[in-house]
């Protein structure tokens, strides 16, 4: 039988990109994932599909899954032959109980192996512009529980040394002994006006800070109902996050972005959205899928050598054309001696994945400015292949037919809507949603088709944001209002428009 082991991975401490490579290799590697409430969920599509996924989650005053539990659990999984990912919030061996898990492995005689993880002091410190240490300020630095053992009293922690020893203090699992660090803390020598922040949720779209002092902490996290998970620091460095703070003041931070176009592009247009500070929420109302027939393509495909232009208005139309090029044994060479005229950037750039450089960029990313180029390039007798989506708009095939061009308009590509109205639906009633993007005409058709006759009601005031003309055309088809509408009609100019819209205090 395979031999079994367990690595005790530490997660980070929410933002998924905080986990190692290692932990991430790991995780590659699972039979079985056993994981915590403060992993974050979406690091488990990192194991394989087949992999088994335990939730162990322990709550304050809800121990499912107790800590006997949990580690007999590894035990049986490992000596059944598994590999074994014990995720775990942040580091596995601050304040996670990995010491104890690691030492039940180890008198069992199984293999196991430590992958470290950002603990949430370093990472909520670096997200919340703290420097734990610094020259000026401190020169030491203590985590601390503030939730000990319950079977302890508090008092077993050396106030008295602990006080006034240490520069920087950061308490864990704190919230519900604040008063009594503050108190213990200005007894014992440390002046009331010492900087104090509280963090909960560092490092996700969640994060929440309050800074005060050891006097005023108290009262402004009851005031403000700041719950936990959160870390107290105690120290001067505190004061320098109003200079340092950079992730919470970004434009779009703590908004949930609705994004509605196809899960193949959404990534990129997300991550973009992510770096403005925004939470994406990805629910894509079109799904693409192959043309009724490939019959014409695959004949215009066949005709490529005499074709003059290729013309590409979507990188949906560019992926379509080179998979159905690759069924058809050929590759980029096919090309050779034919110009290709894109709509946009946007299209260059998914042309290039292919290694072919576009000969023309339409200047107005609209199906009108790829006309306007085309003409002044002269395309009488032009034979030119404009493959396209099933109901894109004819203006292409029209316009270069009537300038005298031989056009073969073949359809590359379908869309449908994908079965996800209840998603929907649910992310807007439950005040899900803080702003709606919308990319293309037919994003806003099928977002309509979804929720049916509810979409205005369920909408109510969230502002929507249009990537340009066309699209915004149809939102007014619809009776939708219009927020902001992005010039030139490009991703990093949506992203653009919503901060600005959300930056002037809306
Ligand atoms: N092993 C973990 C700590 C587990 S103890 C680590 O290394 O970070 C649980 C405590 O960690 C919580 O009560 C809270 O104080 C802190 N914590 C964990 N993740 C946090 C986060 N994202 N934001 C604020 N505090 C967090």
């Amino acid at each position: 039988m395979k031999q079994g082991i367990v690595y005790l991975v530490g997660a980070g401490p929410g933002d998924p990109g905080l986990i190692t490579v290692k932990g991430r290799d790991c995780l590659q590697l699972a039979d079985v994932v056993v994981y915590d409430y403060l992993s974050n969920p979406c690091l488990l599509e990192q194991a394989p599909a087949d992999a088994e996924r335990i939730y162990v989650g322990k709550r304050k005053g809800m121990h499912h899954y107790p800590q006997e539990k949990i580690t007999a659990l590894l035990l049986d999984l490992a000596r059944a032959g598994k590999v074994v990912v014990r995720l775990k919030g942040g580091d596995p061996f601050v304040f996670g109980r990995g010491g104890e898990e690691a030492q039940a492995l180890a008198s069992a005689g199984i293999r196991f192996e430590i992958v470290p993880g950002v603990t949430s002091a370093v990472a909520a410190a670096a997200y919340a512009g703290i420097p734990m240490t610094h020259r000026d300020f401190t020169t030491t630095l203590g985590l601390v529980t503030g939730h000990e053992d319950p079977a302890k009293k508090m008092s077993s922690l050396n106030w008295e040394k602990l006080s006034t020893a240490v520069g920087t203090l950061v308490f864990y699992m704190g919230m519900a002994n604040l008063e009594t660090i503050c108190e213990q803390l200005i007894a014992h020598g440390r002046s009331p006006k010492t900087p104090v922040a509280a963090i909960r949720w560092a490092t996700t779209p969640k994060q929440e800070t309050l800074t005060g002092t050891l006097a005023t902490i108290v009262e402004q996290v009851r005031s403000a109902d700041f719950k936990p998970p959160a870390l107290i620091f105690v120290g001067e460095v505190v004061a320098l996050r109003e200079s340092l703070r950079w992730f919470d003041n970004r434009p779009l931070f703590g908004k949930r972005v609705l994004v509605t176009r196809t899960a193949a592009q959404s990534g990129s247009f997300s991550a973009q959205l992510e770096a403005a500070g925004a939470e994406a929420i990805c629910c894509p109302v079109i799904e693409i899928t192959p043309p009724p027939s490939y019959a014409e393509l695959d004949a215009a495909i066949g005709r490529l050598p005499e074709t003059d232009y290729l013309v590409l208005t979507s990188a949906n139309a560019v992926d379509a054309f080179f998979a159905r090029l690759k069924v058809d044994n050929k590759d980029v060479r096919a090309l050779y001696g034919t110009i290709v005229a894109v709509v946009g950037p946007k299209t260059a750039d998914a042309l290039q994945r292919y290694g072919l450089q576009a000969d023309l960029v339409a200047a107005d990313f609209r199906a009108e400015g790829v006309v306007a180029e085309l003409l002044q390039h002269g395309v009488a007798d032009k034979r030119i292949l404009y493959p396209h989506a099933e109901l894109a708009r004819d203006i292409i095939t029209r316009e270069l037919t009537a300038a005298g061009a031989r056009v073969a308009a073949p359809v590359a590509y379908s869309s449908r809507l994908p079965a996800n109205g209840e998603t929907l639906r649910a992310l807007l009633q439950n005040g899900e949603i803080d702003a709606v993007t919308f990319t293309a005409s037919s994003t806003v058709d099928n977002f309509i088709a979804l929720l049916g006759e509810d979409a205005s009601k369920l909408l109510g005031t969230t502002p929507l944001f249009s990537i340009g003309p066309l699209t915004s055309a149809t939102m007014v088809r619809h009776n939708l209002k219009i927020a902001a509408e992005s010039t030139p009609s490009t991703l990093d100019a949506l992203v653009d428009s919503l901060s600005n819209y959300f930056t002037k205090a809306h």
